[in-house]
């Protein structure tokens, strides 16, 4: 039996891609804008390989035309354009990519910009047109045609008059209603903003007419209104340009133009990888924590862009919770991405990226930590709780790659040590790192509990963020040193003299337990002790949980 072919319901699926694959309407104008590119790509390819055509970089642009008086807005431009039967078969079928056939048939992989694959994004235009027409001319022909589409109920082609190669489309805008409002699509300010968010590295000039008020040439307080042709795209990505053309300026100007924070950066990261996956990437370490950092509105993520496109505005599987705080944006021509271009199908060219510039970020910041101090310490002033959190999440899965980033305050240096630190200056007879925890470093400098520790001429480590001791507690040792709380029962120092003290107890046999009567169940034990110098009396915790720690316990919501 002759196999039937399945028969497309064309109507229903155009619908479908109309109303059904795009979260936003506005993504209408980077579908055409980035087919007007692919279409210009076609062009440049093309003279590479044909002698006959020159490519003169300044004759090849797009142009967005809004009209409000037709209630039209028109994309143009001097790419290849389409013969009649591409014309027929690349805007008649649905999911039919011309651009993805000449990917294949010229075979171009390496470092090929081509856009297009899926054949859907140019319907886009009917998320906010009612009608559209395609005027084209192609490259290999002499005539120029008319495809003409109201959406579902089909389209038509016919011959039209157009004297330079290219493609201009016009969308006649959707009437408003109560709800949607398409004139916003006809506004300079509008256009310009889609442009900017979407399309702004598309490699060729997208040109507008803006109107501008400016001071009448000869006058010093008329102004007029002047119309100007203007490139409205960056063109070249920041993160394409050479590290050695750029200043520290130009970052500083990308990240305030991008708006990643209202600060000014502490440092960036320029990444050009070109291993299994490519991807460029241009990071940030700000100086200073938003006011919703550590709340739960908090987003944390980068701009993802492909081939200069861009796909998401917050990429979260880019960054790691601790490294939340981290600002920029990766763009990468090897992602797979899903029919609407605002997903991936997989997530395994991300996974290598995430694990690449984890690296990268821990990396920056030891560099920060070693070189700059005062400027990492203000990092960790406003981040290093997010890193300790990070320390304490997962079961201290990420302990190692944290561990040596943490700052606390030592006893003997008053000021921020790392715990490398600590530990390269330990006695040889200190068997622990000790840490005593309170509410401020003033109050636990008066703790009786640290006066045998700080005696013996060991350094303390001051806890006071709550999470510290969490923290600490999943990291157990540093460098093999455990550490150890300067209020718990056994300090592991040598205390001398356990005679005298075993008489003493004796001695106050009597006393000892009639105060432990008094406190009732409030202490488990009184005993003597054998650190205490100047002060009469201290707590101490029995277990593995300090009672600082039992306090933030206690505290927490059930
Ligand atoms: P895709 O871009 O994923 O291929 P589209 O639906 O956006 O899918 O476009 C379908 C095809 O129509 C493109 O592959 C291309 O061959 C052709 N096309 C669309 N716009 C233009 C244009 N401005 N110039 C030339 N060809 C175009
Ligand atoms: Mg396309």
């Amino acid at each position: 039996m002759a196999k039937q072919e399945f028969k497309a319901e064309s109507k229903k699926l155009l619908d479908m891609v109309i109303n059904s694959i795009y979260s936003k309407r506005e993504v209408f104008l980077r579908e055409l804008i980035s087919n007007a590119s692919d279409a210009i790509d076609k062009i440049y390819y093309r003279a590479l390989t044909d002698d006959n055509i020159s490519f003169n970089k300044d004759s090849y642009y797009i142009k967005i035309d809004p009209n409000k008086d037709t209630r039209t807005l028109k994309v143009m431009d001097t790419g290849i354009g389409m013969t009649k039967e591409e014309l027929e078969s690349n805007l008649g079928t649905i999911a039919k990519s011309g651009s993805f056939n000449f990917k294949n048939e010229n075979e171009l992989k390496e470092g090929y910009d081509i856009i297009g694959q899926f054949g859907v994004g140019f319907y886009a235009a009917f998320m906010v047109a009612d009608k559209v027409t395609v005027v084209t001319k192609s490259l290999d022909s002499e005539e120029a045609y008319k495809w003409e589409s109201q959406g579902s109920d089909g389209y038509t082609i016919e011959p039209a008059e157009k004297a330079e190669i290219g493609t201009e489309i016009t969308l006649y805008l959707k009437e408003n209603t109560d709800d949607d409002n398409y004139d916003e699509f006809l506004e300079e300010y509008t256009l310009r903003q889609i442009i900017k968010k979407y399309s702004d590295f598309i490699r060729y000039p997208i040109k507008m007419d803006v109107t501008e008020r400016k001071l009448k040439e000869g006058t010093e307080d008329e102004y007029e209104d002047v119309i100007e042709e203007q490139t409205i795209n960056s063109l070249v990505p920041i993160w394409k340009k050479n590290k050695s053309e750029l200043t520290d300026e130009d970052y500083v100007n990308f990240y305030n133009e991008k708006r990643y924070g209202f600060d000014k950066p502490l440092r960036h990261l320029h990444i050009n990888v070109d291993g299994s996956v490519r991807y460029n990437a241009i990071l940030y370490i700000p100086e200073s924590a938003p006011y919703n950092y550590y709340t739960r509105e908090y987003e944390k993520g980068l701009e993802l862009y492909s081939n200069g496109v861009l796909i998401m505005e917050k990429c979260a599987d880019l960054l790691p919770d601790y490294f939340s705080f981290v600002k920029g944006m990766v763009d990468s021509e090897d992602l797979s991405l899903n029919i609407s271009r605002e997903m991936l199908q997989h997530d395994r060219q991300l996974k290598i990226i995430e694990k690449n510039i984890n690296k990268k970020i821990k990396k920056e910041l030891l560099n920060i930590l070693r070189d700059d101090r005062e400027n990492y310490e203000t990092f960790f002033k406003a981040f290093g709780q997010q890193l300790k959190y990070g320390v304490y999440s997962d079961y201290g899965m990420h302990k190692e790659v944290l561990q040596d980033l943490l700052l606390f305050y030592s006893s003997k240096e008053k000021k921020l040590v790392t715990l490398e630190e600590y530990v390269s200056r330990m006695p040889e007879d200190q068997k622990y790192i000790y840490y005593a925890t309170g509410d401020s470093i003033d109050r636990i400098e008066k703790l009786p509990q640290t006066e045998l520790v700080a005696d013996k001429g060991y350094e303390i480590l001051y806890f006071t963020d709550e999470i510290d001791e969490f923290a600490i507690k999943m990291l157990m040792n540093y460098k093999e040193k455990e550490f150890k709380s300067v209020s718990s029962g056994d300090l592991g120092i040598d205390e001398e003299d356990s005679k005298e003290s075993k008489e003493k107890e004796e001695e106050n046999k009597d006393l000892f337990a009639a105060m432990k009567e008094i406190l009732n169940d409030k202490v488990k034990d009184v005993r003597v002790s054998k650190r205490l110098k100047s002060h009469p009396v201290c707590l101490t915790a029995e277990g593995d949980i300090s009672i600082e720690m039992e306090k933030v316990i206690n505290a927490m919501p059930d």
